[in-house]
């Protein structure tokens, strides 16, 4: 009786730590918790003079609301204070999930801060909810997994990118060497948008020339254009970070363009040419009426305005990026863990 037992055990253990294997981050998150942070985030607006910029009310509710999260999830974030150009009180949060190799870094970073005229509901709640469904699936299924995973809410990227510069620059040499690789993402639910990747290898490079000189672009311009793209060399295995987005997406059957203006314009501008980066932000080029006859190019429906809230969202391509990150923290940073 004694062997059959034990033989019903055996088999019964297996069977657990196969499931546990199968624990994926792709079929844990939940894109219901996603829409949750992004009304959170909106009522956040709401109820603070329609922003959340940074060292404004709205701000830092938004970094409360983040500390809170995490908190309660029984993780300790680190703020990280500094005064950017105009004098305001930024304040960026990191946290961690320790890996197994300590000192081996993941960096995933998305800004909460919002501009002054909307809050910023697509342009950066969608970013910031993204990265904390990913933490409470992990922390709540206890996956250890293979590198420590090191998430970054930045502020103050509206100003110019102060936040996250703030950080790296605060950085010794040896700290950024651990630091393996960075995944920024921001603005990733621009509606009918287009899913662009970061062009780590400038292989798009020579078709924006063409595409200038078509457009009577001077010749002296296409000069400087070339010589700004020639100088945006991202570090090392970034190449290797873009295939692998490429497939995470190719694998969710949803199509992305690979882009190399947007390297400068958001928080990977700090890291892209020293840590392998790779970005995703989601585009829609609009053109839109000043009022005075005049047009301005808009990156994305509401950019920068008022009616960036909770009904400028495209669900469907945010749970496109909410999966596509899923897997790609699996591969960059999980690992094959088993949960505990
Ligand atoms: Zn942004």
């Amino acid at each position: 009786m004694i062997k059959k037992i034990l033989f019903f055990t055996i088999i019964l253990l297996s069977l657990t730590a196969c499931n546990k294997k199968q624990e994926k981050l792709i079929d844990l998150v939940n894109y219901d918790s996603v829409w949750n942070h992004l009304e959170s985030f909106d009522k956040i607006g709401k109820e603070n003079n329609s922003n959340r910029a940074v060292g404004t009310p709205g701000g830092i509710a938004s970094k409360n609301y983040i500390v809170e999260f995490l908190t309660n999830l029984g993780l300790s974030p680190v703020a990280h204070n500094f005064t950017n150009r105009s004098g305001a009180q930024g304040s960026n949060l990191t946290v961690e999930i320790k890996g197994k190799r300590d000192g081996d870094i993941v960096l995933i970073g998305a800004h909460y801060d919002s501009v002054v005229f909307g809050p910023g509901i697509n342009d950066n709640a969608s970013g910031v909810a993204i990265l904390l469904e990913i933490i409470e699936v992990i922390q709540k299924a206890g996956i250890v997994p293979d590198k420590t995973l090191r998430f970054a809410f930045w502020d103050s990227e509206e100003t110019g990118v102060e936040g996250s510069a703030a950080y790296y620059n605060a950085l010794s040499e040896d700290e950024r060497k651990q630091i393996a690789a960075y995944l920024n993402v921001d603005m990733v639910a621009s509606t009918d948008g287009e899913i662009q990747i970061s062009d780590t290898d400038g292989s798009t490079v020579q078709g924006v020339l063409d595409e200038a000189v078509k457009n009577g672009v001077e010749p002296e311009s296409i000069d400087m254009l070339k010589a700004f793209y020639g100088a945006m060399k991202f570090a090392p295995g970034s190449e290797k970070l873009e295939q692998l987005t490429k497939d995470a997406f190719a694998q969710l059957n949803v199509e992305v363009v690979e882009d190399l203006t947007f390297a400068m314009n958001s928080d990977t501008g700090p890291f892209f040419a020293q840590i392998p980066t790779i970005g995703i932000t989601v585009v829609k080029e609009t053109t839109e009426s000043t009022g005075d006859g005049g047009e301005i190019l808009s990156f994305a429906p509401c950019y920068h305005q008022a009616c960036d809230d909770i009904n400028n969202i495209d669900k469907r391509i945010l749970e496109s990026c909410l999966k596509a990150v899923a897997i790609i923290v699996q591969q960059i940073g999980v690992g094959n863990s088993v949960s505990e």
